[in-house]
């Protein structure tokens, strides 16, 4: 009942602030702090004239339209809508359903409905626009989640997807079944030269970009270990390149990321073993870092971790170092936290982990919206709050550039000029 109410407010705020007899709604937004992508400003206000910016800087200096919707937060900032970097919109926590059971045993249409859920949430938290790794073995679900939200049937953030996801033969999951039963993987497998036909049916299917494992735990002793060789992913993004789109790559071992990096990746997903000589050439590659330090932090407490007790696990003591590697070798660092590991509409909780790891807060803040916003090339449009570009708005209470926690008490969000949230 509460969720059926919560929508028909939500459309009835849409409706009525959406539309007025002038035409086009504009806002007149105002609050103490205005956070516009890279710096803080004091007493600013912005104006919004359908799906856009139309003005923005000191109050004193942007007058109030005629007509307009004037809309003060006292004691909150107005930022950019975030740009969340690593979500798995078809998962939801393993402490809930373990991974496997999620891929193996349920079905693409169950999943689906739970992530119109994942994205309603995902909205409502602030993140106007997410970035998609994988349904793991929901096949081209997210291309259809993408649409109905496009075209306005579900509430969520912008999509880009990559749809199934490539892996190497032989080294993804689900594993450790009867080798007699042909399991289903949690990504599709393809080598050498079949990976040209791979990675153009996952294009002709609606992958926005290419994601690749570039390791995974099968090493002898279940450790990271690269899976493509060098010259496989340098195809892939040869391939992938020709039709306007990235390779991205999950790559932990410091092998799978020097051969991702060499061949020509966008992104690094996950990282775990950073090091400083890794990020210079990262940084010397314009590759950005994505470090989903929540994913390491959240399953070693499914498996035990008493965070806050004596003994802090070895895999969060490494990710610790090499996170601090990382900011250490000046790689552009974006956010990203493999929300559905951990549930979706916390998805700031990667940005606390981020400043706890030792980031300024200002550079979280910068992480979520303009240094991902250029990561992704939506820099021409998003990611920032300027002159001109696509009203996505967020506003939360406090000052989130002196504790990050307060990116988490969110009081408004538009999308496109439209209203999703308002307090
Ligand atoms: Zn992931």
């Amino acid at each position: 009942m509460r969720r059926y109410q919560k929508y028909i407010f939500s459309f009835i705020a849409t409706c009525v602030l959406a539309f007025n007899v002038y035409g086009q709604t504009k806002y007149y937004l105002t609050a103490p702090r205005l956070f516009d992508g890279e710096t803080m400003h004091t007493d600013w206000a912005l104006v919004v004239e359908g799906d856009k910016i139309i003005s923005v800087g000191p109050s004193q200096t942007i007058a109030i339209p005629e007509g307009s919707v004037q809309i003060n937060y006292p004691n909150a900032t107005l930022m950019p809508g975030m740009i969340e970097g690593h979500s798995h919109l078809l998962l939801y926590p393993y402490n809930i359903t373990d991974w496997d059971t999620q891929v193996l045993k349920e079905t693409d249409a169950y999943r689906t409905i739970r992530a119109t859920v994942h994205a309603e949430k995902t909205l409502l938290a602030g993140f106007t626009t997410a970035r998609d790794l994988g349904t793991e073995g929901a096949g081209y679900t997210d291309v259809a989640l993408k649409r109905a939200i496009n075209e306005g049937i579900i509430i969520g953030p912008r999509l880009m997807v990559a749809g199934r996801a490539i892996v190497a033969t032989g080294s993804y999951g689900p594993k450790g079944y009867d080798l007699d039963q042909e399991i289903m993987l949690g990504a599709e497998s393809a080598d050498g030269n079949d990976l040209i036909r791979v990675v153009r049916d996952q294009i002709g299917k609606g992958a926005d970009f290419i994601k690749i494992y570039a390791d995974y735990r099968w090493g002898i002793n279940g450790e990271d270990r690269p899976s493509f060789t060098l010259d496989e992913l340098k195809l892939i993004n040869e391939v992938t390149r020709s039709s306007g789109r990235v390779m991205v790559c999950h790559a932990k071992s410091k092998e799978a990321i020097r051969r991702a990096v060499l061949a020509g990746a966008e992104t690094i997903e996950h990282g775990d073993f950073i090091d400083v000589a890794l990020g210079k050439l990262m940084k010397a590659n314009n590759v950005t870092y994505i470090p989903t330090i929540s994913a390491v932090d959240v399953i070693s407490q499914y498996r035990g971790w008493d965070k806050g007790g004596a003994e802090t696990p070895l895999n969060v003591l490494n990710k610790r170092q090499s996170f601090k590697d990382a900011i250490a070798s000046g790689v552009s660092i974006g956010m990203g936290g493999d929300v559905g590991v951990f549930p979706h509409g916390e998805n700031a909780s990667e940005m606390e982990l981020m400043v706890e790891y030792g980031l300024p807060t200002m550079d979280a803040l910068k992480a979520a919206t303009s240094v991902n916003a250029r990561a992704f090339h939506l820099e021409d449009r998003l990611g920032f709050l300027k002159l001109g570009f696509i009203a996505d708005i967020v506003a939360v209470g406090g000052d989130p550039s002196k504790n990050i926690s307060d990116v988490k008490k969110v009081k408004f969000v538009m999308k496109e000029g439209i209203v999703y949230r308002k307090e």
